[in-house]
């Protein structure tokens, strides 16, 4: 898969031949090319390698947009350009193809030189957004490549010795007492807050899996319906408003990466696929195209980057934090470190690489701690341990009928839920809102009669921050914009927004981080910021 300069204004798409479908429809060795002139596009005539003419002549565009759209109904479902991304196509005909095409022969003119050295083959299944060109100003900044570690606790990298992570953090800055995940210490919550500077009731995930009244509809994160539409999320994610600036992204996995939020998406964002995530080959395909899409002519080059990988929440969860199966992924997903910075390094660019994790584990004690055993829940929605109430009189009865009933868990009326928890807000949250006091698993209900019942996972997380400390994620970060040898007290991860969007040159809303907080580990001090105000604090 090539895009290629061929002169000035034109555009050379060669079908993806290693894909295969396009094989017997073009019988190997397949290219279109269009030539663009201002606004029209003439058929210029096309020659593969081998010789297979798809266009020429006066109609020639004609017969381009109706080859590619024949390509477009092939049973893989995209058409390749620009080194193998599929492109999806929501629409077909001829308009949109041309327009496709005069888009291509812009992007190509733009790049005529470079293109041929920063021709991109990526090994994910990307999906591209068309952008046009960096800005000029963007084209200057420096990059940010922002990884996670889902579950990567705080104390891990000294315990078994992730020797990269913790080189890393001395030529950088670190959190040696880890940094403070924001409540619940979930998954999506916590993602979405390292990207938007807002604590969950602000940024509207509040759960993994919650209830929307309003809307009548439940947000789960293994719902691609739900997780590809823009309209639960709340914020301005850290790629939206670089592109926004004029500024290339490209997300190879990020909660929430793949809805278009604020407006905006990133020019490259992954599709997340539960049946190869965390296989070896996805974890290295992520380097991979990371490397590639810095290799980029400047002009398109992402100056974000975010990398996901499940390790070593899943080994955490299923083994318990002190496994030795969940210290082998730490050991492992260390490695990845060790070769992703090696390859950032080879590149040359300025680049701060930024490792977080979104949250810590914890061992679980005792059995599930089932809500409807000490209260009446009928007529009550409910997720996992989130309660909705449907009358006021409902909530009430709830709330005093589980007040007193253990002693692992306390309940608070919604807007009585402890101000520093920064939980008390969204309806999302339910009401009224169980908070675990100790390392239990809690669900409202037992799963439906003729569903079995799984006992809980070896670890668990979610737990509150301020009050377990087994739940404070990894701040590793070095970099052009970082001060070396730094190290930094526990902080919120609301204040990585400010502080990112500061190395990037964005200029950043209000949030509920500040740039201050961090500021210690920029090399300008965080200079010539505007000053953000600070949003409950904590
Ligand atoms: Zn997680
Ligand atoms: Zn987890």
């Amino acid at each position: 898969m090539h895009l290629r300069a061929l002169g000035r204004l034109a555009v050379v798409i060669v079908l993806d031949k290693s894909k295969g479908a396009c094989e017997p429809r073009y019988g190997g060795g397949d290219v279109v090319i269009a030539e663009v002139r201002q606004n029209r596009i003439d058929g210029h005539g096309a020659v593969s390698q081998h010789g297979n003419t798809i266009c020429r002549g006066a109609n020639a565009i004609n017969r381009c947009a109706w080859e590619m759209e024949k390509v477009t109904t092939l049973p893989f479902r995209a058409l390749s350009w620009c080194g193998g991304v599929w492109m999806q196509f929501r629409t077909s005909g001829r308009a949109v193809l041309a327009g496709l095409a005069i888009a291509l022969g812009v992007a190509a003119s733009a790049q005529e030189h470079a293109s041929k050295a920063g021709a991109f083959n990526p090994a994910l299944p990307l999906v591209h957004v068309e952008h046009g060109s960096n800005s000029a100003a963007a084209q200057k900044a420096h990059y940010v490549v922002l990884v996670s570690l889902d579950g990567f606790r705080w104390d891990y990298a000294k315990r078994d010795g992730a020797t990269h992570l913790l080189a890393l953090g001395k030529q950088g800055a670190w959190a040696p007492e880890g940094m403070l995940p924001s409540y619940p210490s979930l998954t999506f919550p916590n993602h979405f807050t390292i990207v938007t500077g807002l604590y969950p009731e602000h940024h509207g995930l509040v759960a993994n899996n919650f209830y929307d009244e309003t809307k009548q509809a439940r947000y789960a994160n293994n719902d691609p319906s739900a997780v590809t539409d823009g309209n639960w999320y709340s914020g301005v994610p850290l790629w939206s408003l670089a592109e926004g600036q004029g500024m290339h992204t490209a997300c190879l996995f990020w909660p929430g990466s793949e809805a278009e939020i604020a407006g905006q998406r990133p020019t490259w964002y992954a599709r997340f696929d539960e049946k190869t995530e965390g296989t070896d080959a996805v974890q290295q395909a992520r380097i991979d195209d990371a490397v590639g899409l810095l290799r980029m002519p400047e002009a398109d080059r992402p100056h974000l980057i975010t990398i996901y990988y499940s390790e070593p929440d899943h080994e955490g969860h299923s083994f318990g934090p002190d496994a030795p199966e969940t210290k082998a992924a730490v050991k492992k997903m260390d490695a990845m470190i060790g070769k992703l910075k090696a390859a950032l390094d080879k590149t040359k660019l300025p680049i701060d690489l930024v490792v977080v994790s979104d949250h810590g584990m914890i061992k679980a004690e005792d059995g599930w701690v089932t809500l409807d055993k000490f209260a009446n829940l009928d007529g009550f929605e409910a997720v996992g341990p989130l309660l909705y109430g449907k009358s006021e009189e409902d909530r009430v009865r709830v709330y005093n009928q589980l007040k007193k009933a253990s002693s692992q868990f306390v309940v608070y009326r919604r807007k009585d839920v402890p101000g520093g928890m920064n939980y008390n807000k969204n309806p999302r949250t339910g009401d009224p809102v169980i908070v675990a006091m100790g390392p239990y698993a809690i669900r409202a209900r037992e799963p439906a009669a003729g569903k079995t019942d799984q006992p809980p996972n070896a670890g668990i997380h979610g737990l509150d921050p301020g009050r377990f400390p087994q739940m404070k994620a990894s701040f590793f970060a070095a970099g052009p914009d970082i001060v070396s040898g730094k190290t930094v007290a526990p902080f919120a991860n609301v204040n990585l927004y400010p502080w990112m969007a500061h190395m990037l040159g964005l200029t950043a809303p209000k949030t509920d981080g500040i740039l201050n907080i961090l500021a210690g580990t920029l090399r300008d001090g965080g200079g010539d910021a505007a000053p953000a105000e600070s949003v409950n604090q904590n």
